[in-house]
């Protein structure tokens, strides 16, 4: 088993906990994806699984062996970097193999075969020669990686290692690092800032915020089921909308209100119950529909022709809010619009606390909802 744990992981610098009590679980063969805002501890959290950085606090075990005060080069992991950290006197060939004999035990016909082989397998067979200087940004970034795969580690660990890539490559290479991921089923853990990529490319995904784990979940499951208002937030482009309103029972269900705004929320009774009057409502913006006397009333401030759809930025009640209408509906700024809402995608939070008190999917029919193992994750797809 090649996987990693971390044991209640903490990391000060002086006064700043950047890694704040961090159990992480990466299974063995799996891809999981650490994302969270600029600043909540994800590149300090793969620098202390790669050894770069040692804890405060807490164990990290790859491959099931305690490596906590085990030195970088005796990990068996290879790291792929933001900057690529290529030598720019070094051919891509000598970049790759750098270092390669001192830290495997691999002859040197074998670093030959695996050069040939990682080039291969990314497309770079004719470019082993170049210096980085004659590279482009992609290629250098291929070159980045085959230096990874050459290692043949148990563990890949990549920190944004495609943000220095202009959109296009962006997808084309985060495309190419699922193809490759597929193949050598190696154990990765990848860092980025940005949802979309951590969604697309993550068997799962964990959402971290100021130091601290706030869910990891397949990327479907943290869409439809975020268990904090942070995570409903966070994922999503743009994010779910959320307003604080009142809440009360209505039979089974519950009545969210906010201004002259409100919204039925089906079998939300017993949680109307548990909650005292209050209680923070998300509806994602897609979620939202303009509809001839719906119960929400919406004045447009903001709209932005995406092509395919039309995100629509205005209040409503008060509280701002974004909806996504159809390409070409034919509303503009200043305009009121009346919104209807899917009752089946409806979610409470806590005002305090931000932990999510219902879901309206998994509580109208909870054999939707992803089956838990016995420590409360999800069970792997
Ligand atoms: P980004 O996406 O911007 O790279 P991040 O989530 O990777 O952010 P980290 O780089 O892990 O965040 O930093 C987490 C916190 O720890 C930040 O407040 C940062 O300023 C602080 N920090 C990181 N390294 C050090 C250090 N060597 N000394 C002091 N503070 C540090």
């Amino acid at each position: 088993m090649t996987g990693i744990t971390t044991t209640d992981l903490v990391k000060r610098f002086d006064d700043v906990t950047a890694v704040d009590g961090v159990d992480l679980n990466v299974r063995d063969g799996e891809f999981l994806v650490l994302v969270g805002p600029s600043g909540c501890g994800k590149s300090t959290t793969l620098r202390l699984l790669a050894g770069l950085e040692s804890p405060t606090e807490g164990a990290v075990e790859i491959a099931d062996s305690d490596v906590t005060d085990t030195p970088p080069g005796d990990r068996d992991v290879a790291m792929v970097f933001q900057s690529y950290a290529l030598y720019p006197h070094m051919t891509a060939r000598e970049n790759m193999t750098f270092g390669v004999r001192t830290a495997t035990d691999f002859g040197s016909g074998e670093v030959d075969d695996r050069v040939a082989e990682a080039a291969a397998i990314l497309d770079i067979e004719d470019l082993l020669d170049r210096t980085p200087a004659a590279l482009s940004g992609g290629e250098q970034q291929r070159v980045a990686i085959g230096r990874a795969l050459v290692r043949d580690p148990e563990v890949f660990l990549m920190d944004e290692p495609l943000s220095n890539l202009d959109a296009k490559l962006r997808v084309q290479m985060r495309a190419e690092l699922a193809e490759l991921h597929a193949e050598l089923q190696t154990t990765t853990l990848y860092v980025t800032h940005d949802q979309v990529e951590a969604m697309t490319l993550g068997d799962r995904v964990a959402v971290m915020y100021d130091g601290e784990l706030q869910q990891v979940a397949p990327p479907q499951r943290l869409y439809d089921a975020p268990d904090t208002r942070f995570v409903a937030e966070f994922i999503g482009s743009p994010g779910m909308n959320t307003v604080e309103a009142t809440l009360e029972r209505r039979g089974d269900d519950a009545v969210a209100t906010w201004g002259s705004n409100q919204l039925t929320l089906p079998s939300a009774g017993r949680v109307a119950d548990r909650v005292d009057g209050r209680a923070v409502l998300g509806v994602r913006p897609e979620d939202l529909r303009q509809e001839r006397d719906g119960p929400l009333r919406m004045e447009i401030t903001v709209t932005e022709p995406l092509g395919d759809s039309l995100l629509t930025r205005g209040t409503v009640g008060g509280a701002e809010m974004e909806v996504s209408l159809p390409a070409r509906s034919p509303v503009g700024v200043g305009d009121a619009v009346s919104l209807a809402a899917d009752p089946e995608r409806l979610h409470l939070f806590d005002p305090e606390s931000g932990e999510a008190l219902y879901h309206s999917s998994t509580e109208l029919d909870a054999t939707e909802a992803e089956p838990l193992l016995a420590d409360g994750s999800p069970e792997r797809r």
